[in-house]
């Protein structure tokens, strides 16, 4: 006979409102434990008696395969006093002021979901809000804390007897899911055109897919917002849709059933597949075959596609295959392009009223909205774009205790970050900060994640840029709490989001490629080509790319061929009108811009890497005016030919990149009619190369053999899997973007650990 030992244990994490407890009771009786299980104020406890081997197995199997939604961040095992039970119960518990818990973002349906709603004989048999403890939405229709349906936009539907006999039975899969619901008691869809309820339930879906299917657009409500959609194959609906939506050239995302179908249009790696049928379901982008029947509009000039699967029963309902030819739909956010995505139903209906045909709404409110997730698979790994749905508000773990802070981010793809212990909650994808409705989601976002995680700043830390809408209110925000604003350099704060992603945890400094379009530099100029040494603490500049004129500032920006003379300007390389970049702007422009650069009218200096990308990209000819950001270097980078070597020369001194022998070598190239799959080939491999030449000038220097890669110039593909390869040929440690994006949208977490540092030392 074995003896009977207790044991006390503690779990903090994702461990609410995700089943925790009912798997909790199933493992106990299972291992012949008696004891119980409660929610805390900040996880879960346990008090268990058993024989040794059967805890052990207990706790094994806690540790190895807790429920699929929860996420255990520690796990303490104290051996105990034994108190007498006689069987395993779940108890009641209280919740202590200023006590919190991370919260679960919002999932796609699961398996055991999908197949009831495909089953004939189940009662929930095509009902669009299907889910249970292991999917569904959470953070989408969070209004409080703790999770139970009354701090839910489930509150005012009341539960029928069938779904609160599952819902308080330990042993169904639905115990305590709190959007419980069914076609009896729970949301319903209603179609919607002009302003008339047309069609409920499964009508409204049947009709809805006719009327796609006729080349109409569709404006869905999902999880986070709502979506514009319409056939992807339908050349005129999409077309309607650019143009209704005024979004020139800009991808579209596209949603299709199954990974079978989207293997139709596009490859799709293993390691893309687990992402596609993971449970957050981001936007995965995947190379694109050449041949396909889609709409060249979906996404011109790219040789990569967005796509998704369903997350939601209503899209399975919505894409489900009804005959041999399985649709495609674009899938684009519901919003007025530079707005943000419309989730409430009145502001939907008056934003997108123009460009939806018709709208297939539900009465279960949306709280936070929430824009889909994008990632692309680098070297094998995850390499989020856009962290969003599915992610947030999941905390990422950082590699020290933080005090609570408030990062504001920067101006374009912005994200926020409060931090508190060793938890940084990283805020879903608020947009570019360049209108009054994108300020105020990101002032109402704020506020919710404070109510939520229960945090109240005691520091803020913002970007130096005196303009941006972020640095303002970070301004206002410390003036108004009396507590102290950090300004923080940007390529600073990229290398340090680069380092708290990779758990970065010394005081070692470290080489930093901050490369990317604009940011704030401490001279005023604006930076963007950036070598870096540092650590959390402080930063040196090692390199940077040779100031050359911004003429117009913005302007310059959406016309790379402007940047192209610029370039050629500051070198004194003649503007050889038989060269695509110089020969794409008429007469008048060239005039006005000599005498803008002559005269200094308006030039800021800049060391952007992205806009040196954008010169080349025009001056060989590969765009010369663009619609979105970063879409010269996009279409450059489809054209590379992955088997050209060759690199164009740059000089680096004095701390400088001087790229004038580049841009000198390209012009011999253009004369001798180089393809342009070369050229963009060579000019890839010369950053590359400039880079590591570098890393290894300041190895031999300093010492340092650890290279950070950050900014949003790395979302090349091209580019960083290439310079990972060279670095790590020539011994280098190379580290890269994993949980956050390199872009702006990882900038608030390096704000956050610099300004704790800041703390520390003053
Ligand atoms: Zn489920
Ligand atoms: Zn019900
Ligand atoms: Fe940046």
């Amino acid at each position: 006979m074995l003896e009977i030992k207790s044991l006390k244990i503690q779990i903090k994490g994702i461990v609410q409102g995700v089943g925790f407890r009912p798997f909790v009771y199933s493992l106990a009786l299972q291992n012949d434990l008696t004891g119980w299980v409660r929610n805390s104020s900040n996880g879960v406890e346990i008090e268990i008696n058993g024989t040794p081997p059967n805890l052990e197995n207990f706790i094994g199997i806690l540790r190895n395969s807790p429920p699929p939604l929860s996420r255990i961040d520690t796990l303490s095992v104290d051996e105990t006093t034994t108190n007498e039970y006689k069987e395993f119960t779940i108890i009641e518990s209280n919740s202590i002021e200023g006590e919190f818990l991370p919260i679960s973002p919002d999932y796609s349906i699961c398996d055991d979901c999908l197949r009831e709603l495909f089953d004939p004989q189940d009662r929930r048999f095509r009902y669009p809000f299907i889910n249970c403890t292991n999917c569904g939405p959470r953070f989408s229709i969070i209004k409080d804390i703790p999770y139970d349906r009354p701090k839910t936009t489930m509150a005012s539907f009341e539960m029928c007897d069938q779904c609160y006999k599952e819902y308080k039975n330990p042993l169904d899969r639905r115990y305590h899911a709190q959007p419980i619901a069914c076609t009896v008691c729970g949301p319903q869809v209603s179609l919607i055109i002009d302003n008339q309820i047309i069609a409920n339930g499964e009508e409204a879906i049947q009709i809805s897919r006719k009327m796609v299917r006729e080349g109409n657009i569709l404006a869905v409500k999902g999880l986070g917002g709502y979506h514009l959609a319409c056939d992807a194959t339908n050349f005129e609906a999409v077309d309607k849709l650019r143009s209704r939506k005024k979004r020139s050239d800009k991808p579209f995302a596209l949603m299709a059933f199954s990974v079978k179908k989207i293997s139709d249009y596009c490859l799709v790696s293993k390691s893309e597949q687990l992402q596609l049928e993971s449970k957050e379901r981001p936007i995965v982008l995947l190379q694109s075959k050449t041949m396909n029947d889609l709409s060249p509009l979906v996404a011109p000039s790219q040789n990569h596609l967005g796509f998704m699967l369903p997350y939601t029963p209503l899209h399975y309902l919505l894409l489900e295959p009804a005959n041999d030819n399985p649709p495609v739909w674009v899938m684009t956010s519901g919003n007025l392009s530079d707005e943000p995505i419309a989730y409430k139903d009145q502001d939907a209906f008056s934003q997108l009223g123009k460009i939806a045909d018709a709208f297939l709404t539900h009465n279960r409110e949306i709280h936070m909205r929430v824009d889909d997730s994008v990632i692309r698979i680098v070297s094998g790994k995850n390499y989020l774009i856009r962290r969003s749905r599915g992610y947030a508000p999941n905390p990422v773990i950082l590699p020290l205790n933080l005090p609570q802070i408030l990062a504001t981010g920067a101006e374009l793809k912005n994200t926020f970050c409060l931090t508190r212990d060793h938890y940084a909650f990283i805020s879903h994808h608020i947009g570019d900060m360049e209108n009054y409705e994108t300020l105020q989601s990101f002032e109402e976002a704020i506020a919710h994640y404070q109510k939520l995680f229960r945090i109240n700043p005691e520091l803020i830390a913002s970007d130096m840029h005196p303009d941006y809408l972020s640095t303002r209110f970070a301004a206002q925000f410390a003036q108004n709490m009396n507590i102290q604003n950090i300004q923080i350099q940007h390529h600073h704060a990229h290398l340090a989001a680069c380092l708290a992603d990779n758990q970065y945890n010394k005081d070692e400094p470290v080489i930093g490629l901050c490369y990317d379009g604009t940011g704030y530099g401490t001279d005023g100029a604006i930076w963007g080509g950036e070598i870096l040494v540092g650590n959390y603490v402080q930063y040196q500049r090692k390199f940077h790319l040779r100031y050359v004129p911004l003429p117009g500032g913005d302007i310059s920006i959406r016309i790379p061929a402007r940047m192209a003379l610029s370039h050629l300007w500051s070198y004194q390389i003649d503007w050889d009108y038989s060269l695509p970049g110089v020969a794409a702007l008429c007469m008048e422009d060239k005039t006005v811009l000599d005498v803008q650069l002559s005269r200094q009218i308006n030039t800021p200096k800049t060391s952007s890497m992205g806009r040196l990308f954008d010169a080349v990209a025009s001056l060989i000819g590969v765009r010369h005016k663009v619609s979105y950001e970063g879409q010269a270097a996009i279409e450059m980078e489809a054209l590379v030919d992955p088997d050209e070597t060759g690199y164009y020369p740059v000089i680096l001194g004095n701390g400088v990149i001087d790229p004038k022998p580049l841009f000198e070598a390209i012009i011999i190239d253009l004369h001798e009619n180089i393809p342009i799959q070369t050229l963009s080939a060579r000019f890839h491999n010369s950053i590359v190369q400039l880079s590591m030449d570098a890393c290894k000038l300041i190895r031999s220097e300093n010492k340092i053999n650890t290279v950070a890669l950050s900014g949003g110039v790395w979302q090349n593909k091209v580019l960083l899997e290439n310079t990972i390869k060279k670095l790590k040929n020539e011994q280098f440690d190379v580290m890269i973007h994993q949980k956050i994006p390199t872009n702006d949208g990882g900038i608030s977490l390096g704000q956050a650990l610099i300004a704790s540092k800041y703390i520390k030392n003053s």
